[in-house]
């Protein structure tokens, strides 16, 4: 089966549908055992797919961990409340009391706002890394590394990882490659063909699609499964049927929507990069972008997501256009159908590296589902407002 097909009919087997083309949402707590026999076949089926109690999942929970192994690979899925979430359940369920970690400069900030408290209180040091270090990360790694930690690309400024020869080094020294994989969706990025162990994205972004559910999901290899599988049910983690049926209906469509908003962001893109103001656009399909090649090699294409920086200004410059925009709406997170735009004017706060000397006025859009020229006529404008403001 190709994968378009996948995407079409993954999580849709008999034994979840019965009769109907979905999984049903299966609003459960306690789940009826008939006899004694029944209830101490269910607990010895733990972790395999049968209903025992709430918080181990349904028949919605199962459908949907199973389509996420058929579309992102791993031997196991489990979902979380939220993509934040499920990169704490990976990081607790594989760091101890006195392990190093090894973080990505450019992580999403509030995966550096864990390590810096919650993570550190508890005795666990992070070392935060070039997210250009490839194979160079051995000279970072130290006698009690038991993770490396990567993102690609990079939060915000989008620099490209070389996953595999991270990976490489990093199972040479018998430490665990995680990825925070949420840019690269089920459809731009496959990381167990890149050497990674286990793979956190929130599907809040892409997989929900239209912003209006909080989930997360981990996949992992076998040899990580069943102590991900325990230690995140003694954390209590789960997710409500609803949620998780709103991720399952946005994995139907969501090769075709990735395919648009790949379309219309590099059309923008193109027109950003010839525009007067403009000084750098940061997307990874430009030759100019951090990891381009790297990029090319190991990405089947990109998305919606991407940033430009301007090549003068100030914050009211920047608040003058922003509040301009009429159909980019401000508002973190990105994934949904509608477009979004937020700026940031002191990126250098969130990193502990100073690995570029623009950190002047940026804007991250991310590029929805509209018609990509009412979005260039909306970013002209902004822009006018802008200089007007310079
Ligand atoms: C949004 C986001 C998260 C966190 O997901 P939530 O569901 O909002 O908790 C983690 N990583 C990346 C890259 C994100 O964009």
């Amino acid at each position: 089966m190709r994968k378009d097909t996948k995407f079409i009919h993954a999580g849709r087997d008999k034994k979840y549908t019965g009769k109907a083309v979905s999984p049903p949402v299966y609003h459960a707590s306690t789940i009826l055992h008939d006899s004694v026999a029944e209830l101490n076949d269910a607990t010895k089926n733990i972790p395999n797919n049968s209903m025992f109690y709430g918080r181990r999942g349904t028949i919605t929970h199962f459908a949907f961990r199973d389509a996420m192994v058929e579309l992102e690979g791993g031997y196991g899925a489990l979902v979380y409340p939220s993509g934040l979430a499920a990169i704490n359940a990976a990081l607790m369920t594989f760091l101890n009391t006195g392990d190093h970690l090894l973080m990505v400069d450019t992580v999403y900030g509030p995966t550096r706002t864990l390590c810096d408290t919650v993570l550190s209180r508890m005795g666990i040091e992070t070392t935060y890394y070039n997210p250009n270090v490839g194979a160079h990360i051995s000279e970072t790694i130290k006698d009690n590394t038991k993770v490396i930690f990567t993102e690609s690309p990079g939060s915000v400024t989008m620099e490209i990882q070389d996953i595999p020869a991270i990976s490489k080094v990093a199972h040479e020294h018998n430490i665990m490659v995680m990825i925070d994989n949420t840019y690269g969706n089920l459809v731009n990025f496959e990381p167990y063909a890149h050497g990674v162990d286990l793979s956190v994205q929130a599907a809040t972004k892409y997989i929900v699609g239209h912003s209006d559910a909080m989930l997360g999901t981990i996949t992992c290899t076998e040899k990580y499964w069943k102590k991900l599988f325990h230690q995140s049910y003694a954390m209590g983690y789960t997710a409500g049927p609803d949620d998780i049926d709103r991720a399952m209906r946005g994995i139907r469509t969501l090769k075709t929507r990735i395919k648009q908003h790949e379309e219309s962001a590099l059309k923008i893109a193109r027109w950003l990069k010839k525009h007067e103001l403009v000084d750098l656009v940061l997307h990874p399909a430009f030759a100019d972008c951090p990891g381009h090649e790297i990029w090319k090699r190991d990405f089947n294409g990109s998305n919606g997501l991407f940033s430009f920086t301007l090549k003068e200004g100030h914050n009211e410059a920047m608040t003058a256009m922003m509040d301009s925009f009429k159909l980019f709406k401000m508002g973190y997170s990105w994934g949904g159908f509608e477009s979004l735009a937020m700026s940031f004017y002191d990126l250098k706060k969130e990193r502990d590296l100073n690995l570029w000397d623009n950190y002047g006025p940026l804007v991250r859009l991310h590029v929805g589902l509209e018609d990509a020229d009412d979005l260039i006529t909306d970013l002209e404008q902004g822009l006018t407002h802008y200089k007007n403001a310079l």
